[in-house]
């Protein structure tokens, strides 16, 4: 059978309190109002006012010439990596990274890159780490083309890469002939939460793309910048994939509301991170990892429940959290108040007591 996430246990009460993930938000009555307005066209033919106001508005703010919106982040990083690859390549990129755990294997399915995956912690690298995979340039070894991050590394803990580290690999990257993609699903908040602009957090990198459905509250959507040159040809993959869309602008009206609502109270949803840290804390047997954004990811093992128990048992009691490998994770957001952090503290509590 096909995972099917989240699916509550027959008799689970609704969901009060979804800390499962950011992607869980409801576009509120204001979006929706926005959404309603939205002047719309024929996207594919290029007509779509709000879907231009959105890619103009993503490529300045990102500093780069062009962008392209899409249906999904998915859909970015693959058709990323087709355009900067070729079947065959190489791609660097984090061990624990997105591309290589949760595309459904696209990229053995379509994009045939192989990814090799530098194990280091907390799902970010070192210039030296990625000195240390360089290929020679035979015709034996895979040809190397792309360095990938991802800003906030999402399994890495919700971790903030510091921008002079990412400029860094990104010189060893460049010096190699290599281009450089950013995976900002949540690159919002890690320039929240560094108080860097995005276009000095994102200067290094070539391609760079962002999630309207994560911390930012938007129903769906995600939008890919780069070079004119760039963009123009990753548009054949859009058409290529069915990624070309129709009256997209009602979408991208959600998109440009958040880009001017939800962006700034990022930094609350990192507070209830850290608040709901510290709560944790407090459980004997829970060990925590200090936050840096809307991520919490803590290890049960010394409780003697294990992961899956605690999310039935959370349920049942209106809360869900995520397993990830290994770990639960509690994701913050803006369906989730400070009071809920505290409401939910507690219910942990009380589930792992009976262990
Ligand atoms: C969610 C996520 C994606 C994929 O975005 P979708 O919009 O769900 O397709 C890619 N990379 C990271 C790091 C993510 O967290």
């Amino acid at each position: 059978m096909v995972h099917a996430p989240n699916r509550p246990p027959a008799g689970a009460p609704p969901v009060r309190i979804n800390l499962y993930s950011d992607t869980q938000t409801r576009p509120t009555p204001a979006m929706k109002e926005a959404m309603m307005r939205a002047e719309v066209g024929d996207e594919q033919h290029g007509d779509d006012p709000t879907v231009h106001e959105l890619c103009d508005r993503m490529a300045a703010l990102m500093g780069k010439e062009a962008a392209v919106y899409l249906p999904s982040g998915t859909m970015c990083n693959v058709i990323a990596i087709l355009t900067h690859c070729t079947k065959g390549d190489e791609v660097v990129a984090h061990e624990s990274s997105h591309i290589l755990h949760s595309e459904g294997g696209t990229h053995a399915a379509l994009t045939g890159v192989q990814i090799l995956g530098l194990k280091t912690p907390r799902g970010m690298f070192t210039a030296d780490d990625v000195r240390g995979v360089i290929r020679p340039k035979t015709r034996y070894a895979p040809p190397q083309r792309l360095l990938e991050v991802e800003q906030t590394a999402n399994i890495g803990g919700g971790a903030i890469w510091p921008l002079a580290q990412l400029n860094e690999v990104a010189d060893v990257a460049h010096e190699q002939g290599w281009s450089t993609h950013m995976d900002g699903a949540r690159l919002m908040n890690a320039c929240v939460g560094a108080g860097i602009a995005p276009k000095d957090m994102v200067a290094g990198y070539d391609s760079v793309w962002l999630d309207f459905t994560k911390g930012l509250g938007a129903p769906l959507g995600a939008v890919l910048c780069g070079s004119e040159e760039f963009i123009g040809r990753a548009w054949r993959w859009k058409q290529r994939l069915g990624g070309s869309m129709r009256q997209a602008g009602i979408c991208a009206a959600a998109c440009l509301y958040a880009l001017d609502h939800n962006i700034d109270r990022l930094a609350e949803d990192h507070a209830n991170a850290k608040a709901l840290a510290r709560g944790l804390r407090q459980i004997p047997g829970v060990e925590v990892e200090e936050p840096d954004t809307n991520l919490v990811f803590f290890d049960i093992k010394g409780t003697g429940m294990d992961v899956a128990k605690l999310q039935e048992k959370l349920q049942m009691r209106g809360i869900a959290v995520s397993g990830l490998g290994g770990r639960v994770r509690a994701c913050t957001h803006l369906d989730v108040t400070a009071p809920m952090i505290e409401e939910a503290v507690g219910e942990i509590r009380t589930a792992l007591a009976a262990a």
